[in-house]
């Protein structure tokens, strides 16, 4: 008897509670859907980047990045994980300015890093580092012409990248048995810009492998006064193919949208090597001439190259003060080394973290 009125009033409560907080009913026509807090709850990922140009978010949960696009409430697309595995989600949407994230979302996320190849932060790494002094041969660079000391010398922008490559690739070698080490020419011949991307696109990866890209390079300008170092990285603007059009079956909107992911997370490294060189060439060089800073562009080398990629100008040849450290060893010794403790610094940053870094 009294185990029969408990049961009602069980009953009751329920019907209370199903009346005051209707239960979800799971559907063809209905959904939860969750904001953007209760996804980050619901998924335990840390934050959420989000882009209201493209569209498009990055949800980061651990060492795990899940990219995706907005699309029409209902339909399904699909979203990038960890730059690799292609997931099929029900899209999340717009609604008034809002981002809404159908509850079935949350649970394609879970799922896919549980069913993910859980890789192992340390595995994560770079397996080659291809350098890539500009010029030569027949094509010399820039060139730079002064009178020093009474006599007329002459700066050649293929000799001093190849001169700095040189002893870049020297230091790497010996630091990274383990990883290959390439240059895209080691003496006085002219690869064609196609060449040198062949060459990068020529190294066998594995899944958890990563390839860096330097290229390095002197400037010119009618303006005499210019000098100092940059570093260049390629433009966010910039849509690569970085998969291939031919080796992809799903229709060419889709692969847009991974272009456009996959363009954030090999721009992001790219920001990543930029800083590293950057501050090195500040702390070693400094205080021998100005820095010019990261800049971003749309670099034939550097775009084509699938993978983190930078540019650095070593300096000015028009300009007499750069010239004259352009010419002594020492000095490009100096710049050897710089480039040497930036990529050193941004290969155990990305291998420590994972592979997948965020720019502070
Ligand atoms: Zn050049």
């Amino acid at each position: 008897m009294k185990k029969d009125l408990r049961n009602h009033t069980f009953l009751l409560i329920l019907i209370t509670v199903s009346v005051l907080f209707p239960l979800p009913l799971y559907g063809e026509n209905s959904e939860v859907t969750l904001n953007t807090e209760e996804l980050l709850s619901k998924t335990g990922a840390e934050s959420l980047q989000w882009d209201p140009f493209f569209q498009s978010g990055t949800l980061l949960l651990g060492n795990h990045r899940i990219a995706f696009q907005t699309g029409n409430r209902g339909d399904n697309s699909l979203a990038i994980v960890d730059g690799r595995d292609l997931i099929r989600i029900p899209n999340p949407y717009l609604e008034n300015g809002v981002l809404c994230f159908p509850e079935a979302f949350a649970g394609h996320i879970t799922s896919a890093l549980e069913n993910s190849v859980i890789l192992d932060a340390d595995s994560l790494r770079i397996a080659a580092i291809i350098i890539d002094p500009g010029h030569g041969g027949r094509d010399s660079g820039a060139v730079g012409s002064h009178v020093i000391d009474g006599k007329t010398v002459k700066v050649v922008e293929k000799d001093i990248v190849l001169h700095v490559s040189t002893g870049l690739n020297k230091r790497l070698t010996s630091a990274y048995p383990d990883k290959r080490i390439i240059m895209t020419r080691d003496s006085d011949t002219f690869p064609t810009l196609e060449d040198r991307v062949l060459e990068a696109h020529s190294v066998p990866l594995k899944d958890n492998e990563a390839i860096v890209f330097v290229s390095v390079h002197a400037n010119a300008s009618f303006n005499k006064q210019a000098r100092g170092y940059e570093v260049w990285y390629l433009s966010p603007e910039y849509r690569r193919t970085v998969i291939d059009k031919e080796s992809f079956e799903g229709s060419s909107e889709v692969l847009d949208i991974l272009n456009l992911m996959m363009e954030e997370e090999f721009t992001t490294e790219s920001i990543m090597i930029a800083q590293s060189i950057m501050t090195q060439f500040d702390r070693n060089i400094g205080s021998y001439g100005p820095s010019r800073g990261i800049k971003a562009e749309e670099w034939f080398v550097v775009r084509n190259a699938r993978m983190p990629s930078v540019l650095v100008e070593l300096g000015f040849v028009s300009n007499i003060d750069d010239a004259k450290l352009l010419l002594d060893a020492d000095y490009l010794q100096k710049l050897s080394d710089a480039l040497y403790n930036g990529i050193v610094d941004f290969v155990g940053r990305f291998e420590r973290s994972g592979g997948f870094t965020q720019i502070q």
